[in-house]
């Protein structure tokens, strides 16, 4: 088998391809011959040590493939096809995942596809059903729109009713994101942020902000609050956000604050199974657009995360094997 692996931390280039057999799996556990795997924000972190992992280690969690060998009493047979959002070395030919976190892929759904949704689309489904359970009366921020998470989100938040408010930095991001249904665009890096959200809602703000892009944005985002309105922090794009003083929620209007991640709404294999069979239905009814900007070879990894961090993508980057 192929397996990116990195022993220290850094830049794409401490990526590199490395060649054994495969590992055999153990009792409910599942080899799975990986179709392709998906590339997301937090594999760099991973890589660079902002989220420290233990070295040397593979590096990827999601992926979707073909079960060819099942341990002991695993709940799925060879042949089937899963995918999965949580299992570290999902940059491989091959991997072993515990039977529990692979869900089973509909067969009119390509291997690509569900590979492409899992962990952003995971993400957006609790992002918009669970974190806050938007409906008709919510107006929310949502920051790069056009990305991973954000075209997802928009789609989904505007299947709950939300009225959308989509921040991104390009005119072409801006196109793709309209065609998806956003109700305004916010050019966050050209405007006073709080300022145009303002004039958008009537002197209001918005009642949710989604923010992914984290130091650049966390202060215009709480300025951009109602009063008692509740700021969704899930992503450092551009940094992590830097230690705040509580008392910054009270002065911008009693706000709430979360910052979530994914693994806590997903940890219940019933739950996990919820997010992604509901997520599969969109796709099976042709409700949900998934945009895969572009496919690498394993060896080229670290070609996807320089294009990710680039900040042009649209959609899923996704790898080969
Ligand atoms: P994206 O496809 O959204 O790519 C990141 C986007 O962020 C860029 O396209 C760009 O969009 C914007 N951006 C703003 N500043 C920067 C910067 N300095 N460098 C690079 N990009 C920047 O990535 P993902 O969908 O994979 O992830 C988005 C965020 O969501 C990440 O921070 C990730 O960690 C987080 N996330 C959190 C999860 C959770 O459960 N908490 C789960 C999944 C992802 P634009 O041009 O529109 O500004």
């Amino acid at each position: 088998m192929e397996a990116i692996r990195f022993g220290q931390t850094g830049g794409p280039d401490v990526l590199e391809l490395t060649s054994s057999d495969p590992p055999a799996p153990g009792p409910r556990e599942l080899l799975v011959d990986v179709t392709a795997a998906g590339v997301n924000f937090i594999d760099t972190y991973h890589r660079s040590g902002l989220y420290p992992l233990g070295l040397p280690s593979g590096l990827g969690l999601e992926g979707a493939g073909i079960v060819i060998e099942a341990g002991e009493q695993a709940g799925f047979h060879v042949g089937a096809r899963v995918a999965w959002a949580d299992v570290m070395g999902s940059y491989a030919s091959h991997v072993v995942i515990p039977d529990e976190r692979a869900v089973p892929v509909p067969d009119e759904i390509d291997l690509d596809t569900a590979a492409a949704v899992m962990l952003q689309g995971m993400t957006a489904h609790y992002l918009c059903n669970s974190t806050v359970a938007l409906d008709r009366d919510h107006t929310v921020l949502v920051y790069a729109a056009a990305g991973g998470v954000g075209r997802l989100l928009v789609q989904l938040a505007k299947r709950r009713g939300a009225r959308i408010l989509a921040c991104t930095s390009s005119e072409a991001k801006a196109e793709e994101i309209r065609r998806l249904g956003a109700h305004e665009i916010v050019f966050y890096r050209d405007v006073d942020v709080p300022e145009t959200v303002r004039e958008l809602t009537d002197g209001h703000g918005v009642d949710v902000v989604y923010d992914s892009v984290g130091a650049d944005t966390f202060e215009d985002s709480l300025r951009s609050l109602r009063p008692r309105g509740t700021m969704v922090s899930y992503g450092n794009a551009s940094g992590p956000v830097p230690p705040t003083d509580l008392r910054t929620l009270a002065k911008h209007g009693s706000l709430f604050l979360t910052r979530p991640t994914l693994g806590h709404y997903t940890a219940d294999h019933d739950e996990l199974t919820w997010r992604a069979r509901s997520l599969f239905d969109l796709l099976q009814s042709d409700q949900l657009d998934v945009l895969i900007h572009d496919r690498y070879p394993l060896a080229e990894a670290g070609r996807a995360h320089r294009d990710l961090q680039s900040g042009t993508t649209t959609g899923k980057l996704l790898l080969r094997p």
